[in-house]
């Protein structure tokens, strides 16, 4: 039974943080805009949406809603178990640019089934947006402590670090050295192109401190990241690095083309929702469009201690 375009519908506002009764409400609304969702979104969702990165997630959201093939594919697996995975490996919460504090993904967590559960809020403020400094990460920690103390899930200690234009990343070495999960990305090109990203995203590979390479294709894009790709799987292999499997509905196809090119190189990989509210959480279930093309042993998610698998 796939599920209703109301329900798909209700279940993306969801995902974007918006409550069940509020989506309902979106849902009439996008009924009476005559189901054009670029119409909707630009007129009524942006009344709903306060904040700009509520509306960002929206469009993004509203192109896969309005692309058939991808809409079917994910109907498919929102509809499947939900996978039997250990936990998610990419959270952010209202350390950085989350909606909700730590405590309330935990709790989702734990209803999910999660023996783990990292959280990786971002680095440095970029683009004026409030992120998390090494001060702010070293006090996040010390809190996730605390914490731990009330839950069985165990909490990771994570940080989504950004990696600057001179190839350093954003926090000190004594600091990442306290962390439990790197996850490194390239969220800039520093407005040099392509080329620019591919060189940053060798770096991060060759980081000693970084673990997971978050969102992989990111500013490389698929044509650069196919024409380096021996390169780039044998420098994760001899720095011990894993390749994310975003499982953010606008990245389906670059988590295709990841499975695709990489799942015969012996690489290691991780799943991660990138979630920024708790209902994201859920887009797990999502990691049904690939598990059966995979190795399960070659994911992080399915070991009970995944950054010993990292490191191994
Ligand atoms: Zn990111
Ligand atoms: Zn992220």
């Amino acid at each position: 039974m796939s599920m209703s375009s109301e329900e798909l519908f209700v279940f993306f506002l969801q995902v974007a943080g918006i409550s069940k009764g509020k989506a309902d409400i979106c849902f009439q609304e996008f009924r009476s805009a005559n189901c054009d969702m670029e119409k909707f979104s630009e007129y009524k969702l942006s009344k709903l949406c306060k904040t700009l990165f509520l509306q960002r997630i929206i469009s993004r959201l509203s192109k896969v809603y309005d692309d058939p093939s991808l809409r079917k594919r994910i109907e498919s697996t929102v509809d499947e178990n939900f996978p039997n995975i250990k936990g998610d490996l990419h959270v952010h919460t209202d350390w950085s640019d989350g909606t909700y504090p730590i405590e309330f993904y935990v709790k989702k967590a734990e209803k999910l089934g999660y023996e783990y559960l990292a959280i990786t809020d971002h680095s440095l403020v970029k683009k004026g947006i409030v992120q998390m400094n090494s001060d702010k990460f070293l006090k996040q920690m010390k809190h996730i402590d605390e914490l731990q103390l009330k839950t069985p899930v165990k909490i990771i200690k994570g940080v989504e670090i950004d990696i600057n234009e001179d190839g350093c990343l954003d926090y000190p070495d004594e600091v990442l050295e306290k962390a439990d999960l790197v996850l490194g990305a390239v969220h800039f090109d520093y407005g040099k192109g392509e080329v620019k990203a591919l060189e940053l995203l060798e770096s991060l590979l060759e980081n000693k401190y970084v673990n997971v390479i978050a969102h992989p294709l990111n500013k490389v894009g698929k044509r650069l990241f196919y024409a380096n790709l021996n390169k780039i799987v044998k420098l994760a292999k001899e720095n011990k690095k894993i390749f994310e499997i975003s499982l953010v509905p606008d990245r389906i196809e670059e988590s295709d083309f990841i499975v695709e090119n990489l799942k015969d190189h012996d690489v290691k990989f991780s799943f991660g929702t990138d979630s920024h509210s708790t209902k994201q959480l859920e887009l797990m279930s999502l990691s049904n469009l690939w598990l059966d093309k995979l190795n399960k042993n070659s994911i992080a998610n399915f070991y009970e201690d995944p950054i010993e698998f990292m490191e191994k």
